[in-house]
């Protein structure tokens, strides 16, 4: 592993902060994020430039590159405020699992228009009554012939109403054992008996979450992606990516808050000198730097152990990461805050506009707790208290 970028990397992150620059959170994100509006001319260029694309296969349009050139155009974007919450699903989560595990059918219908932006597809998972436990959901799909039926709801799934289609983690039955296990079926979002219902999030975000409903959606054999026996390995091969995604959004809305702080801190003087010379301003945005750094650090070697096939190792260092890039995120946030003093609760710094959304890393895709029970029991041999 080297922590040091090749040109092409170094190239790649600086023509996404290039454009990131001209999608702004204060001029274009956050008036956006008021009318709940999707940053579609940003999805648009970043696509037509090739950057969401940049981690599937050359065959189908895609860069030819891996997970850690998609971190590093997430960190980039959201390092300016406009990190993308459905890079998270669409290229990472749902264009990986098809890549690695669909059908050549569906490679071909799916993962050109995913490579250049054209088609948008989101991805459910979490049930009310499961939560964290994915083991207890109980959405079923059942055979009808050569068709599946499908039956069951989900909740807080982002960006459905942009999307063509939606990744959905249902279940079979087994027809030896009789038991249901995982299986991951692809949804057009105009399927009849598909509803989808808007819910009423406190977070000024661009995207919206939604409940969805599947009242005995009918779907052809070819939903199902890949062979049902290797469901769980789809899944794992899915989430690592969405987790790495999730780091490099925290480390960039961080890093965004940071370059503000400091800015700030430089220029406002309220004695004789910038604040920014008090060590009660400068040692907090120094901490949180160096948090910032040791976050993505995790978040690269994350990244790194994907792409060199290390799905094992790699579910540990992206666990990390995401924790550590939630809470560093989260904290230097909340010190850019404190930084603009009142300023910093005012709509002309976009700071606390953004206090939902770095919220988010907290929870999802995977609670904090939950990666300290991983941690808990995998890195550190304790027992399963659950
Ligand atoms: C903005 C947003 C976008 C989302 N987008 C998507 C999406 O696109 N697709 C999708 O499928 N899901 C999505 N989610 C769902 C997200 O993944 C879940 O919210 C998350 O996994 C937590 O599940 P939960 O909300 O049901 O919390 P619960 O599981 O009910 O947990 C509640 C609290 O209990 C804690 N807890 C639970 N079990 C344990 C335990 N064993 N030990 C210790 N603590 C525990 C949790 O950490 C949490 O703090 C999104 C959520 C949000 C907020």
């Amino acid at each position: 592993m080297s922590v040091i970028e090749t040109e092409e990397q170094k190239q790649l992150r600086a023509a996404v902060a290039a454009l990131a620059e001209r999608y702004n959170y204060v001029d274009y994100v956050l008036p956006k994020a008021r009318r709940h509006e999707p940053l579609t001319e940003l999805w648009d260029e970043a696509s037509k430039l090739g950057f969401l694309g940049v981690n599937l296969p050359e065959e189908y349009g895609g860069g030819g590159a891996g997970i850690y050139e998609l971190a590093l155009v997430q960190e980039e974007l959201a390092a300016k405020g406009c990190g993308l919450l459905l890079v998270v699903v669409s290229p990472a989560i749902c264009g990986t699992i098809i890549a690695k595990y669909g059908t050549d059918a569906q490679k071909q219908q799916w993962l050109p228009g995913i490579a250049d932006g054209s088609k948008i597809m989101a991805f459910g998972i979490t049930e009310a009554d499961a939560g964290s436990n994915s083991h207890r959901i109980s959405t079923v799909a059942k055979r009808d012939g050569e068709d599946w039926i499908l039956h069951g709801s989900k909740i807080f799934i982002s960006g459905v109403d942009q999307a063509d289609a939606v990744l959905v983690v249902a279940r079979t039955e087994d027809a030896k054992t009789g038991k249901l296990r995982p299986a991951l079926f692809i949804v057009p979002t105009d399927t009849p008996g598909f509803v989808k219902t808007p819910m009423e999030m406190d977070i000024i975000e661009p995207d919206h979450q939604f409940t969805l409903f599947f009242d005995d959606v009918r779907l052809p054999a070819d939903a199902l992606v890949g062979e049902p026996e290797a469901a769980l390995m789809q899944l794992f091969a899915g989430l690592n990516p969405e987790r790495i995604l999730g780091a490099a959004m925290a480390v960039g809305l961080g890093r965004y808050a940071l370059d503000a702080a400091v800015r700030y801190a430089g220029e406002r003087t309220v004695w004789k000198d910038p604040i920014g010379a008090h060590q009660g301003i400068a040692h907090p945005l120094a901490q949180c730097k160096i948090e910032l750094e040791l976050a993505k650090l995790m978040m690269q070697k994350a990244a790194v152990l994907y792409d060199s096939g290390d799905d094992f190792g790699a579910a540990e260092a992206a666990n990390m990461a995401k924790y550590a890039g939630a809470e560093a995120s989260i904290k230097t946030l909340d010190q850019a805050i404190q930084t603009h003093g009142g300023g910093g609760l005012t709509q002309e710094y976009g700071l606390a506009s953004l206090l939902g959304a770095a919220r988010i890393a907290r929870v999802a895709p995977v609670s904090r707790e939950m990666i300290l029970n991983f941690v808990s029991q995998h890195s550190l041999g304790l027992p399963k208290s659950y």
